[in-house]
């Protein structure tokens, strides 16, 4: 073999012995074949052989058998993002003529998805009240393909009953999506209550650091196993390993990193809630939330992630009071170490629904800091908010009589 040859063609060295508990990561596109008839039938060789690297490496499969053991699911495919899990999970099932009804309180990129996207192709969209099983039967009929569920809500947190759902959308023939994204495969396993299709955005808590993009979809089905293995080939949707093996290594603190940001959370809650500027904290766990009661009865566990809706007079000096966090840092997506403050907006993505609070919810994210640092941080900005929001605001709002309370 002359060297030009031998800089190509690498050495395989033993692996005999070397059992590391980590996961290798397999880069490939191309794999290779023993022989020309071995190539020919690769198209036979099933769901769980190797092909080429867009359908799949050691790797890649590692975290989707992963999924497919805690959603206890039939098969898990990963997607660039959870946000392209949401659309690539429904897609396949989807024709001209056919309707999907989305929740209310659907991650607005879902909506968005469905309002251009699903609708140019004309598959007929409408939106359901995530607390109303008679609105969802009013609006659920023969052409009805997929029922899209997310609980909790974008948000706001409303949860849904999903074993009702299910039995209503099977009844008329669909399909039932669920974004489980908040409570992760560790707190809800919506297959398990009803629900064909599960989503995750890997971007959250299961990857954990921010550092990384993916979604996944597990179906609970064999027969939905070929629509979307074929769309996402035609699609040439896949993820890398590199990407997939960060998953895998922050996915083995899922567990203790959860149920801190929750335990926290549950403390800074009960704080945030006294302030008398403060009109709700949106979290299932608590009593208020609506839904509350099919947390407590199908989930198990809750997340870190919550909502501040404030009286009308304050929500104009939440981004002001905002500038005195040291701790928090202010940006989109959850779920990773660092303790994370978003202003949210509500009504422009609610349509079966009228939001009739202040249209401000401030989403705190609990990530890994010191408690202690965190609640000063939460007395600092309420303080600030306490100062700015000015006494005239207050009186006008008194004179106006008591608030709606939604918890
Ligand atoms: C963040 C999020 C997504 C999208 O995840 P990306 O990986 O950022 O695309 C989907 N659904 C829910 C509920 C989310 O919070």
């Amino acid at each position: 073999m002359n060297d030009l040859t031998a800089c190509v063609v690498t050495p395989r060295v033993s692996i005999e012995g070397f059992d590391p508990l980590g996961v290798a990561v397999h880069r490939a596109s191309t794999i290779v074949f023993e022989d020309a008839a071995a190539y020919e039938a690769r198209g036979q060789r099933g769901h769980n052989g190797y092909s080429y690297g867009l359908y799949g490496t050691p790797t890649t499969r590692t975290l989707e058998e992963k999924l497919t053991l805690l959603e206890q699911g039939t098969r898990t495919f990963l997607a660039p993002s959870g946000q392209s899990a949401n659309a690539l999970g429904v897609l396949p099932f989807l024709s001209a003529g056919d309707k999907i009804l989305i929740v209310d309180t659907a991650y607005p990129p879902m909506r968005d998805f469905a309002l251009r996207d699903l609708a140019r192709m004309g598959v007929l969209v409408d939106f359901y009240d995530p607390l109303s099983i008679d609105d969802l039967e009013s609006r659920l009929d023969s052409r009805t393909r997929i029922v899209w569920c997310e609980s909790p809500g974008s948000t706001t947190m409303e949860v849904q009953d999903l074993p009702r759902i299910s039995a209503l959308a099977k009844k008329a023939g669909a399909l039932v999506g669920f974004d489980n994204t908040w409570a992760t495969p560790l707190n809800f396993k919506p297959l398990v209550h009803g629900a064909d299709i599960v989503t995750e955005a890997l971007t959250k808590y299961v990857s954990g650091h921010s550092d990384v993009l993916m979604g996944s979809i597990t179906v609970g089905n064999e027969t939905l196993i070929e629509p979307i293995r074929g769309l996402f080939g035609r699609y040439g949707i896949g993820v890398s390993s590199d990407d997939a093996s960060l998953v895998l290594r922050g996915f083995e603190t899922l567990g203790v990193r959860l149920k801190h940001s929750s335990d926290v959370a549950h403390r800074l809650m009960d704080r945030i809630a006294r302030h008398p500027l403060v009109a709700a904290v949106l979290h299932p766990a608590r009593a208020a939330c609506p839904g509350h009661e099919f947390w407590k009865r199908d989930f198990l566990g809750g997340s870190g992630v919550f909502g501040i809706l404030f009286k009308p007079e304050a929500a104009a000096h939440v981004a002001e009071a905002m500038n005195t966090f040291r701790i928090f840092a202010i940006g989109a997506s959850w779920g990773g170490t660092r303790s994370l403050a978003a202003p949210m907006p509500v009504k422009p993505h609610r349509t079966a629904t009228q939001w009739r609070e202040a249209d401000l919810v401030l989403r705190l994210n609990i990530g890994l800091e010191s408690e202690e640092d965190l609640a000063a941080d939460i007395d600092r900005f309420l303080d600030q908010l306490d100062r700015s929001t000015t006494a005239p605001e207050r009186a006008l709002r008194a004179a106006d009589g008591p608030l709606s309370r939604i918890g």
